[in-house]
């Protein structure tokens, strides 16, 4: 197990010799060294400097939206992958339409695209929103692989499901980024329930 999740001292960020606590990761473990070579290769370097430079050069003024588009441009990616939710198509448009607007070519996909019934991957019933009939399932593995065979250069994901991003990261063959986390109930804003949770929503803690 590691701690940084409850460290107090957070001295990896300071720099120098500072005592390590106890269940550190950088106490023991290759993780780092493996890190470090993956850094020397060209593209990893690029991004991660692109990603620097959009840290600090918009530093709280440019949203996470513009920070996408800053990042593209960084990097020379021209065609932008754009995997949505239906539940955000207007969303989407309107992120499609700013992208447009900024030069890049945008390749979209709702999470339904493909049209599979749910029951022909095994979904249950019991599962569905409907017991009989049609019902389209999410296919973010179709999502990715359409990304993969217009050789998207990055995709952005809008509201994909939980495990369904999953499925999607796991399957896109370019580096990919999250606009926003879906949360149904939180309209997209999943850390209202963490920033809450020591009042309306600290049912987060108790027992299930
Ligand atoms: S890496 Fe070590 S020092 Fe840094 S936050 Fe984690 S436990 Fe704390």
């Amino acid at each position: 197990m590691t701690i940084c999740a409850w460290c107090e001292t957070l001295v990896c960020g300071k720099g120098g010799e500072a005592r390590r606590p106890a269940g550190c990761p950088q106490n023991r473990g290759e993780w780092l060294d493996i890190a470090l070579r993956e850094y020397e290769l060209e593209q990893n370097r690029k991004m991660a400097r692109s990603a620097a430079d959009v840290e600090t050069t918009g530093y709280c003024r440019w949203t996470r939206l513009e920070e996408m588009a800053q990042f593209a441009d960084r990097m020379n990616f021209e065609r932008i992958g754009l995997a949505f939710c239906s539940g955000l198509r207007r969303e989407a448009r309107i992120v499609a339409d700013f992208l447009t607007s900024r030069g890049f070519r945008v390749i979209s996909a709702v999470c339904s695209c493909g049209g599979v019934h749910k029951g022909d991957i095994g979904i249950p019933p019991e599962s569905r929103f409907r017991r009989e009939g049609f019902e389209a399932m999410c296919n973010p593995i179709g999502q990715a692989s359409l990304m993969n065979e217009y050789e998207t250069d990055f995709n952005i994901v809008l509201g994909l499901c939980v495990g369904h991003d999953s499925l999607f990261f796991r399957y896109a063959e370019a580096p990919t980024s999250v606009l926003a986390a879906k949360d149904r109930v939180l309209a997209h804003n999943p850390l209202a329930a963490v920033y809450l949770s020591k009042s309306y929503y600290r049912r987060l803690f108790e027992d299930v």
